[in-house]
């Protein structure tokens, strides 16, 4: 590691604090739908990583621990699709999805790249260990009027090759709930459809779980101001439901503004556990299965 890197990563440890200290660890294994390993490694490092080891097998080692035993790299342009590729292929315990990020699409357009981007993305889309054609979808928060039309083209495109490729679509829905079932419904839905870091209230919920999507929980769950999205885990049944870190954002309570790791799932799964008054044990097997179900096996 350049003495550059070292010093950027210095500063952005001090910007966003230490991890938090694990919790308790899980009775049963789950697994972490939703982590970004490759930006969690180039701006908080993983601590524990030996000089010279992989970072990857140290932050395998800490979720396992935690009872977080499989994990889904979820790829946001070409580069970061390719990295969660040759991370799945190394590491039983990863699965990939590539992608291009709904914000990620009009700033490619505007260069004139997009159809090229999109063509090396649906290239690593057949791939064994990609199980999943996301993070795609609408983000009406971060990307403005002129970028709407490349991020709904880049939308259809990528449910066009989780089709053609019969892989989970995995959507990141920001502020546009509406017209992401429009869409959806305008191209014909693929057959599994995740929407991650679900942020809709209990009726949006319903009628996603009427549809047979699968809502991915992650840390905003457990926050205060969270009433919508407590009320939507109570409608969402066990078999459509996951959860996430989205690492290494939306750390969960207490510990909002520090870095997240997949090994932190154990508070997000304990406050479903209880919003939702499942058992513990129960709600554990539940997303574990339904992660298998969506992403299929992650070991033959
Ligand atoms: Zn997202
Ligand atoms: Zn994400």
């Amino acid at each position: 590691m350049s003495e550059v890197t070292e010093s950027r990563r210095e500063r952005a440890r001090q910007r966003r604090g230490e991890f938090p200290p694990a919790p308790p660890p899980l009775p049963a294994p789950v697994l972490d739908s939703h982590t970004h390993l490759d930006i969690t490694v180039a701006e908080a490092g993983i601590p524990g990583t030996p000089p010279g080891g992989d970072p990857l097998a140290t932050a395998i080692e800490i979720a396992t621990a935690a009872g977080v035993d499989r994990l889904v790299q979820v790829g946001v342009d070409v580069g970061s699709s390719r990295w969660g590729v040759a991370a799945a292929q190394r590491h039983p315990a990863i699965l990939a999805t590539v992608a291009l990020h709904p914000n990620e699409a009009p700033t490619l357009a505007a260069a004139g790249t997009l159809d090229e981007a999109l063509r090396a993305i649906e290239a690593l889309a057949g791939h064994e260990r990609v199980r999943g054609v996301g993070e795609t979808g609408l983000d009406t928060f971060r990307t403005g009027e002129e970028g709407r039309a490349a991020q709904e083209a880049s939308f259809r495109a990528h449910i066009a090759v989780a089709k053609r490729y019969g892989k989970a679509l995995v959507i990141h829905d920001r502020d546009a709930h509406a017209r992401v079932l429009e869409i959806l419904d305008e191209e014909g839905a693929p057959e599994t459809v995740v929407l991650h870091c679900f942020s809709g209230d209990e009726a949006f919920a319903a009628e996603c779980v009427r549809r047979g999507y699968v809502l991915s929980f992650a840390g905003t769950v457990t926050f205060t101001s969270a009433g919508d999205l407590r009320a939507a885990a109570r409608v969402t049944p066990p078999e459509q439901l996951l959860v996430e870190t989205d690492a290494p954002y939306l750390t969960p309570s207490p510990y909002r503004g520090r870095p997240n790791a997949s090994y932190l799932i154990p508070l997000t799964v304990r406050a479903l556990a209880e919003v939702t008054g499942a058992d513990l044990d129960g709600l554990c097997a539940a997303i574990s299965a339904t992660g298998e179900r969506v992403f299929g096996p992650w070991r033959p």
